[in-house]
């Protein structure tokens, strides 16, 4: 008996997966492991021998290639098993709402939880399809659970029709993508893969091969601190700085709130205070990495603007790489996107292509030497109580896999 990927989706959103940034251990928490655990039997149980979890927790495992394919190129799928450290992931109840009717859903633990097909193209054009929601306290998890159950059915369906030719084939499940460590223990090597995807999209027919380039600037004011009451002439407070600071930063343009498409911006969203001493953390955002250079420069030339009248302060900018637009590798690897755009084809959709505006862990991963871009999953208003997932979109990313691991296998090298 086959399992379906809503099935198994319907299994994983059950356990409390949520990560933490706060956290000093890796993973980031103990409920990430269980599951972990949990999929690495489920893969015993599929006859997946090698299937192991290593000491960070990552979990590999291997669909050995059918007769005489062993030549093919090694590919890989990967997903995340952490849920966003912003909402509830515990006591996650999924609820199936069988051939959706269009009507509006009020989500019964909460009713000010509410989808509206009015407000949400994407779910009007899931009308008559099951789909799953949460019950309003909680996410849903779809984002990423959705793309470990449709690597999962998929590695069921591989390895109960070996009569499907394809060639070696990597399984990865990773922990703590949600808080930008998903990459910072994966053993590239260890993979062996030549390129990889992510499951980790919206819609079906979804790619992703364009990410940001990412930095981060802490500017940070030093003034003068002194008692208030006898400060005249003496105190510098580096508060009023660095809100002057921030004032001067522009907010029509280059800002989260006024752009998107491939727009980048500066993004002020930590601040330490002190009259002392106050640093303010700047997101920097850009498809070029060229870009992000010009906008620290702006952002230093407007700090240095901010003390140009106060002689007695001083400011300081420190630049941090986060990470890089993953197409300057996939450019050097046209077949990777290609197939994917072949495979989802072959699976009867049209391939929707559109720069993401963040990261995915295939961003880091294609610079650690795994090209990686990133397959639609299903996942539809994640990191919310609204979020959401069809069985439709679950189906199709399982038909796009194996269509990949086929299309892959064409490409072993002719005997001769
Ligand atoms: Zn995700």
């Amino acid at each position: 008996m086959k399992t379906s990927a809503l099935d198994r989706f319907l299994r994983y959103v059950t356990f409390d997966t949520r990560s933490d940034e706060k956290s000093s251990t890796f993973p980031s928490t103990p409920g990430q492991l269980t599951l972990l655990r949990a999929l690495t039997d489920e893969l015993h149980a599929l006859g997946i021998a090698d299937a192991a979890m290593d000491a960070h927790g990552y979990v590999m495992a291997t669909i050995p290639a059918t007769r005489g394919m062993s030549g093919a190129p090694v590919i890989g799928f990967i997903a995340h098993v952490d849920t966003s450290p912003e909402m509830p992931g515990a006591n996650v109840k999924p609820i199936v709402h069988t051939q959706y009717d269009g009507r509006d859903l009020v989500l019964p633990d909460d009713p000010t939880a509410i989808l509206r097909v009015a407000d949400d193209p994407a779910l009007a054009s899931r009308i008559g399809y099951d789909i799953v929601t949460a019950s309003g306290l909680t996410l849903l998890g779809a984002d990423d659970k959705a793309g470990v159950a449709e690597i999962m059915a998929a590695a069921e369906h591989l390895m109960t029709h070996r009569e499907v030719p394809h060639g070696t084939v990597r399984i990865a499940f990773t922990p703590d993508e949600e808080v930008g460590h998903g990459a910072d223990h994966f053993d590239v090597t260890r993979f062996g893969a030549v390129c990889a995807y992510t499951l980790d999209g919206g819609s079906a027919g979804e790619l992703e091969y364009e990410s940001f380039s990412a930095d981060a600037i802490t500017v940070t004011f030093k003034g003068f601190n002194t008692h208030p009451g006898y400060a005249k002439g003496k105190m510098v407070n580096a508060i009023k700085l660095a809100a002057d600071f921030v004032a001067r930063l522009p907010r029509e343009r280059l800002s989260p709130e006024t752009t998107d498409g491939y727009d980048g911006y500066l993004h002020p969203y930590q601040m330490e205070a002190s009259v002392d001493r106050t640093s303010v953390k700047v997101l920097l955002r850009d498809f070029k990495t060229a870009g992000l250079k010009e906008k620290a420069a702006l952002v230093e030339r407007l700090a240095h603007e901010t003390i140009a009248n106060e002689p007695r302060a001083t400011v300081e900018c420190k630049v941090d790489e986060s990470y890089r637009n993953m197409r300057v590798v996939l450019d050097r690897h046209p077949d990777v996107v290609e197939l994917a755009r072949t495979a989802i084809r072959r699976a009867g959709l049209e391939p929707i292509e559109k720069p993401i505006r963040g990261g995915t862990d295939g961003s880091r991963l294609s610079f650690m030497g795994l090209p990686t871009p990133n397959l639609f999953a299903g996942e539809h208003s994640f990191h919310s109580r609204l979020e959401w997932v069809s069985r439709y979109d679950m189906d199709k990313a399982v038909e796009v896999i194996v269509n990949l691991c086929r299309l892959w296998g064409e490409r072993r090298p002719t005997a001769g």
